[in-house]
């Protein structure tokens, strides 16, 4: 069975998130636990955790089905000593949140190394390469010590693929692999998949052909064991522009032939798929299109 929803507001209240999710008829949602563009917040007051409890049970939603996603601050591959100590330490605020609210899964986008490397320079891919290789090292060493320290809390940190928009990495498969390959608590990582940054780095999903092409390479490289959550994104820019602009479902470059392959792929069974396109006015209906995808077997 498939579980959609969207990224809703949490805006008065971490409790409002599954009423907002109830509202658009979803069976899974995505939510900050914290304002995502401060780095401090107060800690989550058990009026508001029991609120959210209530509200959820209300809603039907599983723990299992709710995506939280991290403050876009963090950077766990900063080059610069002090910044990253600032991220790996609110990383770890965010995983603490997540546990009091009786959450299983933390969404995070992996890091960005910074580094400017004139395009004329000749040793140009070497030193780029450079740059990736060692920022994807710091991100490792970063998860390794958040699981240390949250090594009651059964939180898997779900690293999300990007469009590789400026320095971010996670833009190829190899990128989320090598991530993996160095954490040495494996149980607690795993991947989400935004279909708009799998398009926009260069993986095509557009036919049937080019959707089993992608996947086939997501589950040779990084292993679709790993999968644990879906970000369902058209894109404004074309394949492999490296751009990050999402769009509603079917109006964008990818089309809806992507979501058809994806509402009846059994690698997306039970795990959280959620909408961040840019009309939430018409959530409601998306969620109703991808539920019609599906086809009987
Ligand atoms: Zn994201
Ligand atoms: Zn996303």
């Amino acid at each position: 069975m498939k579980f959609v929803g969207a990224h809703v507001s949490a805006s008065g209240g971490v409790d409002n998130a599954p009423l907002n999710a109830m509202k658009i008829g979803a069976r899974a949602f995505a939510l900050f636990t914290k304002n995502q563009r401060q780095w401090k917040a107060k800690p989550l007051e058990s009026q508001t955790i029991d609120a959210f409890h209530k509200n959820l049970e209300a809603s039907g939603i599983l723990p299992k089905h709710i995506l939280p996603h991290d403050s876009y601050l963090i950077n766990l591959g900063h080059p610069e000593v002090e910044k990253l100590e600032k991220s790996r330490e609110a990383f770890v605020d965010e995983i603490e949140r997540c546990h009091i609210l009786g959450l299983d899964r933390l969404n995070f986008h992996p890091g960005s190394h910074l580094v400017k490397i004139p395009k004329r320079d000749p040793l140009y891919q070497e030193k780029l390469l450079e740059a990736e290789l060692g920022c994807l090292d710091v991100i490792s060493e970063s998860l390794n010590r958040a699981i240390e320290a949250t090594a009651k809390m059964d939180i898997k940190l779900v690293i999300e693929n990007t469009a590789g928009q400026g320095s971010n990495l996670g833009y190829r498969f190899e990128h989320l692999a090598h991530i993996i390959d160095r954490v040495e608590e494996k149980s607690r990582v795993g991947v989400c998949l935004d279909t708009c940054h799998t398009f926009t780095s260069g993986y095509d999903l557009r036919t049937t052909e080019a959707y089993e092409e992608t996947m086939g390479a997501f589950d040779r490289i990084v292993g679709a064991n790993y999968l644990m959550g879906m970000h369902l994104n058209d894109s404004k820019p074309p394949l492999g522009s490296r751009v990050d602009r999402h769009h509603s479902l079917g109006q964008g470059e990818i089309g809806w032939e992507a979501f058809r392959c994806i509402m009846n792929d059994p690698r997306m069974e039970d795990i959280p798929m959620i909408l961040e396109t840019i009309d939430e006015t018409i959530w409601a209906e998306e969620i109703q299109a991808l539920y019609a995808l599906v086809e009987e077997k």
